[in-house]
């Protein structure tokens, strides 16, 4: 279906409305076509790696959540058991078996985590971990990455990927000066910065928090031993690692990015996931070392809580999807990002548009760019401005890709050669609105 087929009129009436009583229609700045222009699609069912929108147009849908939906949509073992779990009541506020069981489950795939405590999302999860790490170590200061992103910590927001990536900004009003001087943003890839600031502030420095492997500016790998040195780097000073698995986590692998067995072990003090292990609902958790854990309320002094947290239909959602996520599906995801980065490179190659695929696992994102990106500020440096156009051209065409040259595309294990055939048939298309954007005069 061309662009001109393509009615979007109830998605532009929805997002008008939208506006009227949400800031920007949207209630999380990614989603909100802001470096795309355009109308954000209104979705109003998903099923398998299909997304319909309020107009009834299809797309291929390979921004899944933004990382969730690995299993594709809908899928029938987590509906079933999400129905069930409803069929019980939706939250009691009191402990319930499923949060043992999935608290197991992390544990089983991530033997560096004795324990963990659950959440309602990855910023959740990545402010506790912080506020813990600070309170084990009864230190103020914590180093971050250029081009990561944790989610709105106010500690963590400087430099930060992902929606603050995307709107060019540098951190955030309402960010206190107080609190931005506590944070070390240093570039990503260099340990030998990070050693520096180590040396200079080495006894003030409570963590080091690290995407396992970034993905909110793009995707960006860390170079080999980049996280082993941070592990070595941290120990030496008495600071905790955490390894921000919200994103990676049980998507690249059955352990992650950074869980023995996953792509890249390293031992970490802490560990945050979100995103898979919530099976779509909003949950998250992040675990440990028992010496550190411990330090929380009750058992501690170090405080953190929740109503909903661990909510009976939301830990059984992110259980059941768990439990299917099985090596079949783990390969299938591999596969299909396999195939999905040789067909990209193949039309962008046609079309004579520079460009990078650097993978992490399953998750990948395209640069367009002369040579291979290994930190923020060449991600920013790319030919960000081909985004849209191509962006579009696919959408126009029936393939929902992440609407931002930051962020990572996410494939699930349910992508059909149906869907394959509609990549296929878009990306010529796309490659050549991307070749043909002329370069935005300064
Ligand atoms: N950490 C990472 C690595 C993420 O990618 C994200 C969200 O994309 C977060 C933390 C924040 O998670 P949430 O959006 O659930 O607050």
């Amino acid at each position: 279906m061309g662009n001109a087929e393509r009615a979007t009129v109830v998605s532009e009436r929805l997002f008008a409305e939208a506006r009227a009583v949400i800031p920007g229609g949207v209630n999380s700045p990614a989603r909100a076509f802001a470096s795309v222009g355009g109308t954000p699609r209104f979705i109003t069912e998903a099923k398998g790696c299909w997304l319909t929108d309020a107009d009834d147009n299809r797309y291929v849908d390979l921004v899944c959540s933004w990382g969730p939906m690995i299993l594709g949509h809908a899928y029938p073992a987590v509906v079933d058991a999400i129905r069930e779990a409803v069929g019980a009541g939706l939250s009691f506020g009191a402990p319930t078996r499923t949060e043992t069981e999935l608290a197991n489950e992390i544990i089983r795939r991530v033997p560096a985590v004795d324990k963990v405590r659950l959440v309602n999302s990855g910023t959740e999860a990545t402010m506790s971990a912080l506020r813990l790490a600070r309170g084990f170590t009864g230190r103020p200061k914590v180093i971050k990455f250029s081009g990561c992103y944790h989610g709105h910590v106010d500690a963590l927001l400087a430099d930060a990927g992902s929606g603050v990536a995307t709107l060019s900004l540098p951190s955030s009003p309402g960010v206190t000066g107080a609190t931005a001087a506590d944070t070390i943003v240093l570039p990503y890839n260099d340990l030998d910065s990070v050693a520096a600031a180590f040396a200079e502030f080495g006894d003030q420095i409570a963590a080091v928090i690290t995407e396992a492997s970034p993905g909110n500016m793009g995707v960006v790998p860390p170079a080999p031993g980049f996280n082993a040195g941070l592990r070595a780097i941290t120990a030496e000073h008495g600071a905790l690692l955490i390894v921000d698995e919200v994103m990676t986590g049980f998507r690249v692998s059955a352990s992650g990015w950074c869980g023995q067995g996953g792509i890249d072990p390293v031992d970490a003090d802490l560990f945050t996931f979100g995103k898979v292990i919530s099976g779509g609902l909003p949950a998250a958790a992040f675990g440990g070392r028992a010496e550190v854990m411990d330090r929380l309320a009750p058992l501690g002094p170090v405080y953190q809580a929740g109503t909903l947290s661990g909510n009976p239909v939301a830990t059984t959602a992110g259980l059941a999807t768990l439990r299917a996520a099985d090596a079949g599906v783990y390969a299938a995801l591999d596969t299909n990002a396999h195939r999905l980065t040789a067909m990209l490179a193949e039309a962008l190659t046609a079309a004579g548009v520079p460009h990078q695929i650097p993978r992490a696992g399953n998750m990948f994102s395209v640069f367009f760019a002369e040579e291979p990106v290994t930190d923020f500020a060449a991600a920013r440096a790319s030919q960000t401005w081909r985004f849209p156009a191509f962006f579009h051209a696919m959408l126009d065409a029936g393939v929902y890709l992440p609407c931002s040259a930051f962020e990572a595309w996410f494939v699930s294990a349910a992508l059909t050669e149906e869907a394959f055939e509609r990549i296929a048939a878009a990306l010529p298309g796309a490659a050549r609105a991307a070749a043909t954007t002329p370069e935005p005069k300064p």
